[in-house]
């Protein structure tokens, strides 16, 4: 009886827990499907292009760019994609290419879809590089509510094993310098502090050998940029030092490599420059942002990808940070 009463109990209790355990709190180990392929762009050098597109399950969150340089002393990589499992795949593709270890991980910024994949790296031994702003971000409420809800909306591709990763090196940290020279053998890549431009953290990595700079969100191709909290001013004159610097290739944060950065970084730059024209006179005439909005000709802009998802939003912080530089 007790016994029976006992092993029911226990057994009630189980099913109790299980009842009340969220769904999506089990975890997963699924490897990532979707198509991903390593393009050569210049010796040694390779990148991965994710969709254009808003995080999905269906599109298991790749909708980012990474790259990676294999050099005889190791391999250097450029963000982490948008979920471990993401990055595990990006980690069997420098395996096709190479044995040798996994040195750096260096973090354009730390939105989403470029930083969940860390922790996969990192495990793989990468010493992890980013701006000391990103720190700041890691730590704060939004990146930990952004967290939460990507474990909702992208299950099981994020999870509760998705956690954020910090680095090991925090370039700006306590007022020190903000640029770095890392070498690997030979080769020599020149990581330098962009933002605040799209982010306060943007970080860029030029390749002294290939002339090939990793831009990070900096430049978006073949879509609408996502401005979000940007400084747009400071983010032009970013534009502008990409240019300065002279690449002869510039791999996106997103959309396909650039082999014409002149030509190509225009979209990016004559859509800031036009939001902050718009948006800045409806500012300082205190024109209702509807209103503006409502007037304004966006057809410039409007048959680009992601104009529907993106523009409103970006129209309307750029109107409040032109009310704010209007102070
Ligand atoms: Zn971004």
């Amino acid at each position: 009886m007790i016994e029976r009463l006992g092993s029911g109990l226990c057994a009630g209790v189980i099913l109790l827990l299980l009842l009340a355990w969220p769904a999506h709190a089990q975890t997963t180990a699924e490897p990532a499907t979707v198509a991903m392929k390593a393009e050569a762009v210049a010796a040694d050098t390779w990148f991965v292009q994710g969709e254009s597109a808003i995080g999905t399950p269906g599109n298991q969150n790749f909708i980012s760019n990474a790259g990676f340089v294999i050099t005889p002393a190791g391999v250097l990589v450029v963000d982490a994609l948008g979920s471990p499992a993401l990055a595990e795949r990006l980690l069997a593709l420098i395996r096709a290419h190479t044995s040798a270890p996994l040195r750096y991980v260096v973090v354009t910024h730390c939105h989403a879809d470029h930083i969940y994949g860390l922790q996969a790296l990192k495990a793989a031994g990468a010493r992890i590089i980013a701006h000391t702003a990103c720190r700041e971000y890691l730590a704060s409420d939004t990146a930990r509510l952004r967290l939460q809800a990507s474990r909702t909306e992208l299950f099981p591709w994020i999870d509760q094993n998705t956690q954020l990763t910090g680095a090991d090196q925090w370039l700006g940290e306590g007022g020190d310098a903000a640029d770095l020279v890392l070498t690997l053998g030979a080769r020599r890549f020149r990581v330098r502090h962009a933002g605040p431009a799209h982010t306060a953290e943007d970080l860029i990595v030029f390749d002294e050998q290939t002339h090939v700079l990793f831009a990070g969100d900096i430049v978006f191709r073949g879509r609408i940029p996502f401005v979000g909290q940007a400084d747009s001013g400071r983010w032009i004159q970013a534009l502008d030092l990409v240019l300065k610097l002279e690449p002869r290739l510039v791999v996106p944060g997103h959309g396909p490599v650039s082999t014409d950065p002149a030509r190509d970084l225009k979209l990016t730059r004559d859509y800031l420059v036009f939001l902050r024209e718009v948006m800045g006179q409806a500012a300082r005439d205190m024109e209702p942002f509807d209103e503006a909005y409502a007037r304004i000709d966006w057809s410039r802009f409007a048959d680009v990808p992601l104009f529907a998802a993106a523009n409103r939003m970006n129209a309307y912080n750029t109107y409040l940070l032109m009310e704010h530089e209007a102070r």
